[in-house]
């Protein structure tokens, strides 16, 4: 697929993400911000999507050019790689938001590498959400957050917790696979958290078990080691937050398995749903 081609695919996702999202317009992008593209890189440009979203609109009037000057800048929904944090926080529902993570094109090595977007999966009206970092590849495959080994051994911990994957809601801090399953930059989680907060505004769940040092230290912003962040309870935004280890280091380290099933069971009495 040529680089004009995949501007217009991205361009579209992102238009039918903020239809999906309920935005019916957009504001035209800033003259100045137009000019600095043009000068900057005019051949790539042309056919860039945020370009072709500010050329499609129809000249405005004297007066709408003066009310869109006075608008804020965030109230552009759209910038140069898809929906803005904005947009991702007036999603009216999970449906909404997960057509804008669709169109997403942020970080561009992701969104240029990725199979798909992995959105979440489960109860909408969760109690309990599993947070891990981001997907791998049998998850960038599926469309489906822990489906591959590492999924099968949650599913089992789940179990062991008489709890299903319909009952809970399990997400990643990133929707996109990162190359080679390396950690997610910070700069990747940022440009992903305006998403990942709406979402769990939308699912508005008591509780989140952390899997992982990666999600742990991205969700409670430390760089303290999971051995220490694990067995307590933190908050995040007002919800109660349990971290553990992540099932594929479960896999890899068998002897840590009873410490994860000490933070369950430490994350079942705090939900009144105490397991032996
Ligand atoms: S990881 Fe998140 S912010 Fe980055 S491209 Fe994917 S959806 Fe967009």
């Amino acid at each position: 697929m040529s680089d004009a081609d995949r501007s217009r695919t991205l361009l579209a996702q992102q238009l039918e993400g903020l239809l999906a999202a309920g935005v019916s317009c957009l504001p035209r992008a800033d003259a100045g911000r137009v000019a600095r593209w043009s000068s900057a890189a005019p051949a790539a440009e042309e056919t860039s999507p945020a370009a072709v979203a500010a050329a499609a609109p129809p000249a405005p009037s004297s007066e709408s050019a003066a009310a869109e000057s006075a608008m804020p800048r965030s109230r552009n929904l759209l910038d140069d790689a898809g929906p803005t944090d904005d947009a991702a926080a007036a999603a009216p529902t999970l449906d909404a938001l997960q057509q804008l993570v669709v169109g997403c094109t942020r970080c561009e090595e992701l969104a240029a590498k990725r199979t798909q977007t992995v959105f979440g999966v489960g109860n909408p009206n969760a109690r309990l959400c599993f947070v891990g970092e981001a997907p791998g590849a049998d998850e960038d495959r599926l469309g489906e957050p822990f489906v591959g080994r590492a999924g099968q051994l949650l599913n089992k911990i789940l179990e062991a917790c008489k709890l299903s994957r319909d009952e809970v809601y399990i997400l990643n801090v990133l929707k996109c696979r990162p190359p080679g399953n390396r950690n997610p930059e910070p700069a990747e989680s940022a440009n992903c958290r305006g998403f990942f907060d709406r979402q769990l505004d939308l699912i508005q769940p008591e509780f989140i078990c952390c899997l992982g040092a990666v999600a742990a230290r991205n969700l409670l912003d430390t760089q303290t080691a999971i051995g220490k962040l694990r067995g307590s309870v933190h908050d995040y935004r007002g919800i109660k937050v349990v971290c553990t280890y992540h099932p594929a280091y479960l896999l890899r380290n068998p002897a840590a398995k009873g410490a994860t099933w000490e933070d369950m069971k430490l994350l079942m009495r705090e939900m009144g749903q105490p397991v032996d």
